[in-house]
């Protein structure tokens, strides 16, 4: 390049290209030597998308040392030098199906003819070498810059999943061991052993892991043999002054060699062989897993770009069902003699693309940390964020459950955090990025009160890690809460009664508490702006909302739900749906509950002592019975409808419902033989006990006749309900006694 033609450039992109060169350097040291990215793997993307394009824009920017000429790692000091036998590369990306597409046509025109494709998930791990001679592992070695690579082979002696030596599995194609086989792929964490590494690390007060790729290279990218020497040193000087090293030195030493142990290995390219021909990358996994190295199960042939598109599309939906992480698919030409057509760049092959998914884990800005108290007072403290996009949505708070968990996780006010979220899986805070602080960070203090009603906070008993606003009658915050719960789904499932219509119905001063619910009127809701309306013409005054009048509707049928309802919408301290229903079940009415001592609360299958001191203690406490007393006198039901006592008059029985059966919803029918202690199928099988019919029944109905099993129709299922199963069987329509 000439002084012209590089003068020639925009001064503008010449100052972005040096910028970009910094930024991508920077992280890449912080990525590959240190295994702790300071930036997220979006942002690198797009900072090294962004210099691609300039340097395609303006070529005579890329000098020999920009790094879209290299592979990214270096080798550590710390590390012997391993020269690899076939150069290692990365691989170029693809982030939309646009630039699938456009890889898909580069092949095809750099080839003509392309055959089948070889697609492989792409693990989030660390890419190793290894090389075997007659069959024994020689060496294992990181990527390094492509060439040269860090030498890990003292560490594969911990390492269970890295074969050491190799044999010819019997019935093999393959008749003997390569003499020399050089193969690449991943060391990597499934996800269950990468999260308990993240308690490890937020245990000794160190940062977490950003990803199963940077766990799996800080823990294979350490000098074993080192700290064995360390140890055996201290322990041959160790008086009794030395003994804590030697215990330090020791406990550092089992978690490096556990951490070890846990890594798995996917092998995933050939890159020397002796004494084997192949011609199809596919065909030599099979070799290689002959050779019982470990290849992945989910490798797939695919004869054209519909294939590949409808890999792609089943692991974009099936991510989280894989053992390990992946950040995306990896697509091969699987024909060998095409690939050294299409060769390789300095950095990638041309045969390959990573298909890259969204982004699961990124940085954003910790803006505060808030409290918000509960509906039975906890108070959680969370994660206000600068609002970033993470796997498909935009997220801007998350939990951190409580004050030892902000400690734990190490985050100040004002770091810059990595945020996961994984599929549809809550935000999760994973840690601050410790390297980029400022020093202008605080730490979050606990609020001493309530921030809502000014109340004291205390734990409920010596030694628990919730705090609590005791105020539980009339904080306004829980009282909001409770009010919401009494008309979520799962409690009396009031549509229109959540958090807002809760929070207008305390602001106007509707309702003191949740007791006065049953008694509103519509005249009360006139009194608040919420739930009314301006008139329409003819109309004379505000008007209630739509809204409204179906909420109050709505109260109204709530009136006569299941006991079972009732009980979860107290919001008594353990009662979920479970309990609720056995208890409803059992006692069959409020007031046997309320009335019922503890030990014998405890009896009730499913509820046990913890759940029965629970039910107790709110029983105590008057203004819960004047709720239960407002409620009944609002009319309320507060006893089942058919008293069940003793074992369920349907317990052990097995019973499928089909078709439409009169007065009943699929729900309501089903939840009748819960209730009784029934369980209620969704299809038949020998073991069925009884099949009942209602209008348009269907296959089940067939099964039924065919198998022999009972069949009952609208009749036979009152019958059922009413008084058990010989009842139900003198109505049977399926013949012996119709
Ligand atoms: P890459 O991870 O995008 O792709 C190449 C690697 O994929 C290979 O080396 C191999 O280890 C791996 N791989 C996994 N499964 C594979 C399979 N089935 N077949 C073939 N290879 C498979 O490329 P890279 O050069 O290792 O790393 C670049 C990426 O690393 C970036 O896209 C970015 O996500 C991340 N990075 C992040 C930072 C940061 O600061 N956050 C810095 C540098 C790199």
């Amino acid at each position: 390049m000439t002084d012209d033609d590089y003068g020639a450039i925009p001064e503008q992109a010449r100052d972005r290209w040096r910028q970009l060169v910094s930024v991508i350097n920077e992280a890449r040291n912080a990525y590959y030597q240190h295994d702790a990215p300071t930036i997220a793997d979006d942002e690198y993307d797009r900072a090294f998308r962004e210099l691609l394009e300039l340097e395609e824009r303006y070529p005579q920017l890329q000098t020999g040392d920009s790094p879209s000429l290299s592979v990214g790692g270096r080798r550590a000091e710390m590390f012997a030098p391993v020269e690899h036998l076939v150069r290692m590369y990365s691989l170029d990306n693809a982030f939309t199906d646009d630039e699938l597409e456009a890889w898909l046509q580069r092949v095809s025109k750099g080839a003509g003819q392309v055959g089948d494709f070889l697609c492989e998930l792409k693990i989030d791990g660390l890419a190793v070498d290894a090389v075997y001679v007659d069959g024994r592992l020689r060496t294992l070695a990181t990527r390094g810059d492509g060439r040269v690579g860090e030498d890990v082979t003292y560490n594969a002696a911990f390492i269970d999943a890295v074969p050491k030596v190799l044999s010819v599995a019997k019935g093999a194609s393959v008749k003997q061991v390569p003499p020399l086989l050089e193969v690449r792929g991943e060391v990597f964490f499934p996800v269950a052993a990468f999260d308990r590494l993240n308690v490890e690390q937020l245990a000794m007060g160190a940062s977490p892991f950003a990803n199963p790729r940077n766990a799996a290279a800080g823990s294979l990218r350490q000098r074993i043999d080192r700290r064995q020497q360390d140890l055996a040193e201290a322990e041959s000087k160790a008086g009794e002054r030395g003994k804590s090293k030697v215990e330090r030195l020791r406990k550092e030493l089992d978690l490096a060699v556990g951490r070890l142990a846990e890594l798995r290995f996917t092998v995933h390219g050939i890159g020397a062989i002796d004494g084997a021909s192949i011609q199809r990358q596919s065909q030599g996994y099979t070799l290689l897993a002959a050779l019982g190295l470990p290849t992945s199960e989910r490798a797939k042939v695919v004869p054209d770009a519909a294939g590949v598109r409808a890999f792609i599309a089943h692991y974009g939906q099936h991510r989280h069902d894989v053992e390990h992480e992946i950040d995306g698919v990896v697509v091969k030409v699987d024909d060998l003699a095409v690939q050294a057509q299409l060769g390789e760049t300095s950095r990638a092959p041309r045969w390959a693309i990573a298909y890259k998914y969204a982004p699961e884990v990124v940085r954003t800005r910790l803006l505060d940390i808030a409290v918000n108290v509960g509906r039975t007072g906890r108070v959680t403290p969370f994660a206000v964020m600068e609002p970033v996009r993470v796997a498909g949505s935009t997220v801007s708070m998350a939990t951190l459950h409580n004050a030892d968990e902000v400690v734990r996780k190490g985050v100040l006010i004002g770091d810059m955090v990595f945020l996961r979220k994984a599929g549809d899986v809550i935000p999760e805070v994973l840690g601050p990025v410790v390297e980029v602080r400022t020093g202008n960070e605080r730490a979050f203090v606990m609020p001493t009160t309530c921030p809502n009603c000014g109340t004291a906070l205390r734990p409920e008993k010596a030694g628990d890690k919730d705090i609590r606003c005791p105020n539980a009658r009339s904080c306004p915050a829980q009282l909001r809460e409770r009010l919401a719960h009494v008309g979520s789904r799962g409690a009396m499932d009031i549509e229109g009664l959540g958090d807002k219509s809760a929070a207008a119905l305390l602001d106007c001063g509707l309702v003191q508490d949740e007791g006065d619910l049953f008694a509103l009127t519509e005249q009360d809701l006139l009194r608040c702006p919420f739930f009314t309306r301006e008139p329409s013409k003819g109309e004379t005054g505000t008007q209630l909302s739509e809204n409204a009048k179906a909420m109050l509707a709505q109260i109204d049928v709530a009136r006569t739900r299941p006991l079972w309802r009732v009980l979860v919408a107290l919001s008594i301290r353990h009662v979920g749906p479970t309990a609720a229903q056995t208890l409803a079940r059992t006692y069959g009415s409020l007031r046997a509950i309320a009335d019922a001592e503890t030990a014998e609360l405890s009896q009730v299958d499913g509820v046990g002592g913890v759940i029965a001191e629970a039910i107790r203690e709110w029983f105590a406490v008057d203004w819960h019975r004047a709720v239960v007393e407002k409620w009944y006198a609002n009319g309320v039901q507060l006893t089942e409808e058919r008293v069940q006592t003793g074992p369920g008059l349907l317990d052990g029985l097995t019973i499928v419902i089909t078709g439409s059966l009169p007065g009943f919803t699929r729900d309501s029918a089903t939840a009748a033989v819960t209730d009784r202690g029934g369980k209620a199928a969704g299809s038949v099988s020998k073991k069925t006990d009884l099949v009942v019919a209602g209008e348009s029944a269907g296959s089940k109905l067939d099964k039924a006749l065919s198998l022999g099993v009972p069949v009952v129709g609208p009749d036979g299922f009152a019958a059922l309900l009413e008084s058990g199963l010989p009842a139900a069987l003198a109505n049977r329509t399926d013949g012996p006694q119709a």
